[in-house]
């Protein structure tokens, strides 16, 4: 098959690979639909993470089942699903108490953004279109819930995110505005989304930011506090990952706030004095998109969101390494591969 791979930083390729094979009679391989870049996709295009030559890349897609296992009971051929990034069996302890980013059998999409994907654990892991293809008007959205959406979700989750509260949302990629829908459709009254960029600001207002905020670092916060009655937020949503950006979510946390992390940490150092002197906690880490998938693609499918916004550019999956370049250079939110088959 054609799947990207990457084979140094800045270096991403369109080109043949071996096709997935069924190695446990749970496994299912889905052919894609649609992929798309992530924003950890960049850590290792960067060159911040270490870099497997050859390796394929990109873990969210949709597509239709190709191929089943033979214990695979609640999918066949043809059915149209939403792969999460992890895959989980969803029967173990782990997954019983709510965090399927946990399984004791956890797996990975590691082709998303190639022509097929191998889902371990597919009856745990996949969920179901029902009614056959959806609208391709839809496919934006239904793409977003296979990473993004739920990431954004459980960044809000993890930050006790309340009806009639108030939410700081530090990071405007696309897992900090899908945190910004997510406060909004848990009710928070105040959502306040820390963006320097136009684009996103303007994504993030649709999204029910009430307040933007562009400034960063202690002048940032500062003025967020301000906005929240110089006490801070009840809920804050860290989609980053980096120290400055954790930083930044303790600083505008009232007394007793939790902090959602949900940005994969790179050098974060908390400070735990302040967080000792503050009350303040953190709670998070990798988004159990199984938990949430069935509750998002209903709000998805009611049309009472529409995480697809976050898309602002779609290439044919063979331009994939402009995707990146777009993506690195901030040109683009984030960006959408439609498949080429
Ligand atoms: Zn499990």
């Amino acid at each position: 098959m054609l799947a990207t791979t990457i084979h140094a930083p800045g270096d991403i390729r369109f080109e043949e690979v071996p096709d997935p094979v069924l190695s446990r009679p749970t496994d299912a391989v889905v052919k894609v639909v649609a992929g798309c870049v992530c924003g950890s996709d960049l850590w290792p295009y960067r060159g911040e993470n270490p870099v497997r030559a050859g390796a394929t890349i990109g873990h969210e897609c949709i597509g239709v089942v190709e191929e089943v296992g033979a214990e695979v009971r609640d999918f066949k051929p043809g059915d149209f699903v939403i792969v999460p990034f992890c895959h989980c069996d969803n029967t173990c302890a782990a997954c019983r108490g709510g965090v399927q980013s946990a399984c004791d059998n956890l797996g990975f999409t590691t082709s998303g953004q190639g022509e097929y994907a191998l889902v371990n654990q597919a009856d745990g892991s996949l969920v179901a279109v029902e009614g056959g293809a959806p609208d391709p008007a839809l496919h934006a959205a239904l793409l977003t819930l296979s990473d993004v959406m739920p990431t954004g979700w459980h960044a809000a989750v993890s930050a006790r995110v309340r009806e009639g509260g108030t939410a700081v949302v530090v990071g405007d990629g696309a897992v900090g505005l899908c945190g910004v829908l997510a406060a909004s459709v848990m009710g928070a009254e105040t959502i306040v989304a820390m963006s320097r960029h136009e684009p996103r600001q303007e994504v993030a207002r649709a999204f029910g930011a009430t307040h933007v905020v562009a400034t960063r670092g202690r002048e940032g916060a500062a003025e967020v506090r301000d906005i929240l009655d110089g006490v801070g937020a009840d809920a804050v949503l860290e989609c980053v990952g980096t120290d400055d950006a954790m930083g930044t979510a303790i600083a505008v946390a009232r007394p007793g706030a939790m902090v959602g992390f949900v940005g994969v940490p790179h050098g974060i150092e908390l400070p735990v004095r302040r967080m000792f002197e503050r009350n303040v906690g953190v709670q998070g880490g990798m988004a159990p998109v199984r938990r949430y998938l069935p509750e998002l693609l209903q709000l998805v499918q009611d049309g009472r969101i529409d995480p697809g916004r976050v898309f602002d550019l779609t290439l044919p999956m063979a331009d994939v390494a402009e995707a990146y370049r777009a993506m690195d250079e901030r040109r683009a939110i984030k960006v959408m591969l439609s498949s080429p088959s």
